[in-house]
């Protein structure tokens, strides 16, 4: 199957209501020129480089994702384009983006990574740290950041109950920040979960925004 065939396959699946992300880390400029062709504009990154350098080379009309775990000192080469980092996990990134925000004269959307895996290695925050960045941003009166939700990766197992049990809790950290936080701003509304192994148990779990890689550009090949 083609990478057209797949994307058509896939958009299939997916309600009107929730946002697709192509996740297109490693893959050439050809593969995300066929899906931009068939007229897919969203596409995840998951290495500042890489997504850099595919910016540069690829159509400006592209909205790039970042989803990856994000050094400060890179921040400044993707703030001035990027349509939103979904992978915020420290204070520290979170005044580094807003500074750079600031000098790319924009307001950078982002979404707080929460970890809710069973595996230790996962990157993100717990709800007492996500409360402690949200605070920082009002008390030091970030103006370049906005936060528009949550994003969240499951345990990569077959078990199901599992996987949704990790969803609802996304959902439920998104509903008490919500209410905390954001109750009178409708920006705060995206729950990023789902990937091609368990989108559409997120999406029954109240996603809004799927990242599909491999179910569309096929198997990812790290060795070459
Ligand atoms: C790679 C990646 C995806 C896509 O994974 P697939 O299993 O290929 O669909 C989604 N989200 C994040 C954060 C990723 O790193």
């Amino acid at each position: 199957m083609s990478v057209k065939e797949n994307l058509a396959s896939v958009l299939q699946t997916i309600p009107p209501h929730v946002k697709f992300v192509a996740v297109s880390k490693t893959m050439p400029n050809e593969a995300i020129m066929e899906a931009f062709d068939a007229g897919q504009r969203h596409f995840g990154e998951n290495k500042a480089q890489e997504i850099i350098r595919k910016q540069q080379e690829l159509p400006s009309d592209i909205q790039w994702h970042f989803i990856g775990h994000l050094q400060t000192n890179k921040v400044k080469f993707i703030a001035p384009f990027v349509d939103l980092i979904e992978s915020v996990d420290s204070l520290k990134l979170l005044r580094e983006i807003n500074k750079q925000g600031e000098k790319a004269e924009r307001i950078v959307p982002c979404l707080l990574q929460f970890h809710i895996a069973e595996e230790e290695t996962k990157f993100g925050l717990d709800l007492s740290e996500a409360k402690e960045l949200i605070d920082a941003i009002e008390k030091e009166q970030m103006q370049n950041i906005q936060i528009k939700g949550v994003m969240g990766m499951a345990t990569f197992t077959e078990n199901e109950d599992q996987v949704r049990k990790e969803f609802k809790q996304l959902k439920k950290y998104f509903e008490i920040i919500k209410a905390e936080h954001f109750q009178d701003k409708d920006g705060f509304k995206e729950i990023s979960m789902g990937m091609s192994g368990d989108y559409l148990i997120a999406i029954e779990e109240g996603s809004t925004i799927v990242r599909i890689g491999s179910s569309i550009f096929g198997e990812r090949n790290y060795s070459k």
